[in-house]
C-alpha cells in the first residue's frame, strides 16, 4: 500500500481555455513545481465515463489536456504510455475514446488506447482491505513505473458531491466487479482500489467543470483551471473546498483518512501555483452540486427512502437518473404519475394502484398493498433503471436514443465476445464472490 507520508502539494494554474499553449503552459509548470520524474512503461486514467456531444459534453476529460500532458512528457524518460479506461457499466469504452475525440491522440502521439473490458488483466490480492480480498485491474496499470490520474473536475451524487482522483478509481474496475458492493459500502470499496492503483500524479482537467446534475450530463462551466498534485487524497480534499463541499461529509475521503492515508486536512497540503483558492472559490460560490437526499428531489413522485440509504447505491442512482432528465429533457419530469417510489426497505405501510420499487431491499417491504413495478438489483445499473424505467412508466431518458442503444446493445457486447475469445488462458473476469478458484489468485502486492 503506498500511503503517502509528508508535505502533500497541490498546484493550482491558470488555463483559461482548451488552447495546446495555454494547457501545456499550465501543466509544465506544474510539473516544474512538483518535480516528479514520469518514466518507465507510463499509464493514464482519465475520466472517460460518458462523452456524447449533446447529452453529455463536459462529463470527461477532455483529449486536450491529456495532449499537454503528452507534450511535457516528450522530455522524460518514457519507454511507453497507455491510456487505460473502462467507461460506465454497459458502456463501451472503445466508442467514448472515439468519441471523446482520444483517437487523435493516437495517431498523434502513439499511444495504446486500452479499454479495460477488451484488456489482459491480472488479479491483485489486496492486504487490510473492507471489501474486496482481491481485484481484477488491467495488467498494464498493474505494471505500470509511473500511474497518472487525470480526472475531470465534477460533482457525483454517488459520491457525496464529488467525483474526483479517488472516485476515478472505480473505471479501474470491469462492470460486474464494479457494481459489487456499490452500496452503503461503495465508500469503503473506493479505498479498497486505491490501496492497488495508488498513482504518483494527478493532473486534472477542471479548465471546464461540470455539476449540479447528473454525473454524465450535468452542464458545464468554465473555471479555467488545472489541477497537478503529487498525491491524490490531497487533491481531492482541495478539490472539495474549490466545491464549497465539507470533506468531512464525503464518506470515500473520511474512509481513506480513517485508513491511515494522508494528509487529513487542508492544513496539511502546501497549495502552490498561480491561481489562489480564495480567487477560484469566489467563481464558485453559488454554484450547487445538487447533493441532497433522493426525496427531495421536486418531482410528482411521492419518494419514500427506506434503509439502508445508500447514497452510493438504489437512492444516489435513482437521484442521478431523475438529475438526468432535469439535465437534458426537464419538461418530461412533469410526466410522471403522482406515484409512490420506494427506495431501500421501509416498514411503513403504503396502499396505491401501482408504485414503484427500486432495489432488492425496497422489494422486502413487508407492507405494500398495490401493484409493484420492480426494478430489481443491489443497485440495479443505470442501464438497467433508464431502460426500465422507459418500459413502466413511459418515460424516457435522454439516453434513449439510436446511436447509444447500438453501441450499448450491439457493440459492447460484440467487442468483448470478440476479446475474450482471443483471451490467453487464467485470465478470470468473474467478479469476487462468483470466483471459484480464490486460492489461485495472484499476489503481486
Ligand atoms: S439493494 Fe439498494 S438499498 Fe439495498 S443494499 Fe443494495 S444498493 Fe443499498
Amino acid at each position: 500500500m503506498n500511503k503517502k507520508q509528508g508535505s502533500a502539494k497541490v498546484c493550482l494554474l491558470r488555463c483559461p481555455d482548451y488552447s495546446s499553449e495555454q494547457v501545456e503552459k499550465a501543466i509544465a509548470k506544474g510539473l516544474k513545481i512538483l518535480n516528479i520524474p514520469i518514466r518507465g512503461k507510463v499509464v493514464i486514467k482519465p475520466n472517460l465515463v460518458f462523452a456524447h456531444a449533446q447529452k453529455a459534453p463536459s462529463a470527461y476529460t477532455r483529449p486536450e489536456v491529456v495532449a499537454g500532458l503528452l507534450e511535457t512528457m516528450k522530455e522524460q524518460d518514457v519507454k511507453e504510455v497507455a491510456i487505460v479506461e473502462k467507461s460506465g457499466v454497459g458502456v463501451s469504452t472503445h466508442v467514448m475514446f472515439r468519441r471523446a475525440g482520444y483517437r487523435m491522440l493516437a495517431e498523434r502521439y502513439g499511444v495504446q488506447l486500452c479499454p479495460l473490458e477488451e484488456e489482459e488483466k491480472i488479479r491483485v490480492a489486496l492486504n487490510g482491505s473492507r471489501v474486496h480480498k482481491s481485484l481484477l485491474l488491467s495488467k498494464k496499470m498493474v505494471e505500470a513505473d509511473t500511474l497518472i490520474f487525470m480526472p475531470k473536475l465534477k460533482s457525483n451524487v454517488l459520491a457525496h458531491g464529488l467525483t474526483g482522483a479517488l472516485k476515478l478509481n472505480i473505471g479501474s474496475l470491469d462492470d460486474r466487479e464494479r457494481m459489487w458492493h456499490h452500496d452503503h459500502l461503495l465508500d469503503e470499496k473506493i479505498v479498497d482500489i486505491l490501496s492497488a492503483a495508488h498513482p504518483q500524479l494527478v493532473v486534472t482537467d477542471a479548465v471546464e467543470i461540470a455539476l449540479g446534475g447528473n454525473q454524465m450530463t450535468e452542464h458545464g462551466y468554465p473555471l479555467g483551471l488545472i489541477m497537478v498534485a503529487d498525491n491524490p487524497l490531497a487533491h481531492d480534499l482541495v478539490a472539495a473546498k474549490l466545491l464549497h463541499l465539507d470533506p468531512g461529509q464525503i464518506g470515500h475521503l473520511q474512509a481513506a483518512i480513517r485508513r491511515g492515508y494522508t494528509p487529513v486536512s487542508l492544513d496539511d497540503i502546501e497549495i502552490l501555483g498561480d491561481y489562489p483558492l480564495a480567487e477560484i472559490t469566489n467563481k464558485t460560490a453559488g454554484l450547487s452540486t445538487g447533493m441532497i437526499r433522493v426525496e427531495e428531489f421536486p418531482s410528482p413522485l411521492s419518494i419514500r427512502s427506506g434503509t439502508p440509504y445508500c447514497t452510493g447505491g438504489c437512492h444516489g442512482i435513482f437521484l442521478d437518473w431523475l438529475y438526468m432528465l432535469n439535465d437534458r429533457a426537464p419538461q418530461r419530469l412533469s410526466r410522471f404519475p403522482a406515484m409512490p417510489v420506494i427506495i431501500g426497505r421501509t416498514e411503513e405501510e403504503i396502499t396505491a394502484p401501482r408504485m414503484l420499487v427500486i432495489g432488492d431491499c425496497a422489494a422486502q417491504s413487508p407492507h405494500l398493498h398495490g401493484k409493484q413495478l420492480r426494478i430489481e438489483g443491489c443497485p440495479p445499473t443505470h442501464r438497467d433503471l433508464i431502460l426500465q424505467m422507459a418500459f413502466k412508466t413511459r418515460v424516457f431518458a435522454p439516453f434513449i436514443r439510436a446511436d447509444m442503444v447500438w453501441d450499448s446493445y450491439a457493440v459492447y457486447p460484440w467487442r468483448k465476445w470478440l476479446k475474450r475469445k482471443n483471451r490467453k488462458v487464467g485470465q478470470s473476469d468473474e467478479p469476487e464472490g462468483l470466483r471459484r478458484n480464490d486460492d489461485k489468485v495472484n499476489s503481486r502486492f
